[in-house]
């Protein structure tokens, strides 16, 4: 079923390292032909093949209105159809620019970027230059984009896009990242005491997307929060993969607590690459023009990226109870997935954090990805296979871990392997 794909498969490893764009090395945890994409509409995804799946994983997040989302593919047209312009300022970003800083809370301006991996280094850059200070942490399992490798030893799986000894990582951009261990605060503690006043910024999933669905621990980032203020330390949340999703402020909303810098890309981006980073004036100011931070990119503000954001933001403002009903799925969809493992006496365990689940092949969950118990890879295979021949697209992952970021459309939850 899958013959045009294996073909296509074949023609592009000629001309693309590995045949594929990054995500789908998973493809290899779990064995098969990647699967080409012919067009998306609503949850589903057709192939080359003529085969219709349904897109369990959202493409990888941007799509949580669906695919071909009437809005979003009218407003681009219009645009496209009255041209565009690069580095000049345009109304278009102006009018995403104040939604996006009327949704989420604690932001007062927003600088748009081409993706989540540019606004996660922008934000580092902006946070050195504002604190005067070199030394970030993060934690390990966390993934800040490919350029992860500028923070050391990024990843999300078992793959390490970063490490320290990749070529491109240089002694100057890895030493100067402290690795922690999430929902670990005395860890943290320890590197804070370890590096005083060197430490310009602490960057984290609030929620942690990229190990599988880890909830930060109670306690956790309100911990995080006040060792931050306490030492002059600016806080960064990546919400690239939480934003615009798990609430309409994401999870500054969603838990209450203030970050300094805030990370979007996915969902604020409507299918386009769009990637953007917020904070407060006296933070945002220290940018160019205003301040001494230069940053800039040549299709960043890209009227097309900016009219289909806006169309994305416009409907998620528009529709105050959209969160409730991804959420309301998203269990119903756990609830289907429990009960489908259960019968065929699958070990797993499921997280789940508003319309974020992972499911976890082995009996412990992912606690962090220092401490991670590798799950059972025969199970997950079958698992995937099962469901693809069923239509159903879930993410292969090298954690035996599927995860899902969004809740488009779960209709179909009669699935069987
Ligand atoms: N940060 C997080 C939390 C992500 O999940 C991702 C992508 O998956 C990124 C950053 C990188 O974003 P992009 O792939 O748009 O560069």
């Amino acid at each position: 079923i899958y013959k045009r794909s294996s073909q296509l498969f074949a023609e592009a490893e000629k001309v693309i390292p590995g045949g594929v764009n990054s995500p789908v090395r998973a493809f290899k945890a779990v064995g098969g032909t990647p699967i080409f994409v012919k067009s998306a509409k609503g949850a589903y995804l057709y192939d080359e093949d003529g085969n219709r799946l349904i897109d369990y994983i959202n493409s990888w997040g941007p799509m949580i209105l669906g695919h071909a989302y009437e809005p979003v593919v009218e407003a681009v047209i219009e645009k496209a159809k009255l041209g565009t312009s690069f580095g000049m300022p345009t109304e278009l970003e102006t009018q995403i620019a104040a939604l996006a800083v009327s949704m989420v809370p604690n932001i007062d301006k927003i600088r748009f970027v081409n993706s989540g991996t540019e606004a996660c280094m922008s934000a580092v850059r902006l946070a050195r230059g504002f604190t005067k200070r070199d030394k970030i942490i993060k934690f390990a399992g966390c993934y800040h984009g490919h350029s992860d490798s500028f923070l050391i030893q990024a990843g999300s799986g078992a793959i390490t896009f970063g490490s320290p000894n990749s070529p491109g990582v240089t002694e100057g951009t890895a030493k100067d990242t402290l690795l922690a261990r999430y929902n670990d605060l005395e860890n943290v503690r320890t590197l804070i005491e370890a590096n005083t006043n060197e430490i310009a910024a602490i960057i984290v999933e609030p929620v942690a997307g990229n190990m599988g669905c880890i909830p930060p621990n109670k306690g956790f980032l309100e911990g995080l929060r006040q060792l931050c203020t306490e030492n002059g330390i600016l806080l960064i949340f990546d919400e690239v993969m939480t934003g615009f999703r798990l609430a309409r402020g994401g999870v500054q909303e969603l838990f209450n607590i203030n970050a300094d810098i805030v990370c979007f890309g996915k969902v604020i981006g409507g299918g386009l690459p769009v990637g953007a980073f917020a904070a407060r004036e006296e933070i945002m100011n220290y940018l160019a023009p205003l301040g001494p931070v230069y940053q800039a990119g040549t299709l960043s503000g890209n009227p097309l990226a900016m009219a289909a954001g806006l169309a994305m933001l416009h409907a998620l403002d528009k529709d105050r109870a959209i969160f409730q009903r991804l959420e309301e799925k998203t269990a119903y969809l756990a609830a289907g997935i429990d009960k489908v493992l259960k019968a065929n006496n699958v070990v797993f365990t499921i997280n789940r954090v508003g319309s974020m689940i992972s499911v976890h092949f082995d009996a412990n969950p992912v606690v962090d990805f220092q401490s991670a118990a590798k799950g059972d890879n025969e199970s997950f295979k079958k698992f995937f296979h099962g469901l693809l021949e069923e239509g159903i697209y879930i993410a292969p992952s090298a954690y035996e871990t599927w995860f899902i970021t969004d809740a488009l459309s779960y209709e179909d939850l009669d699935f069987t392997i």
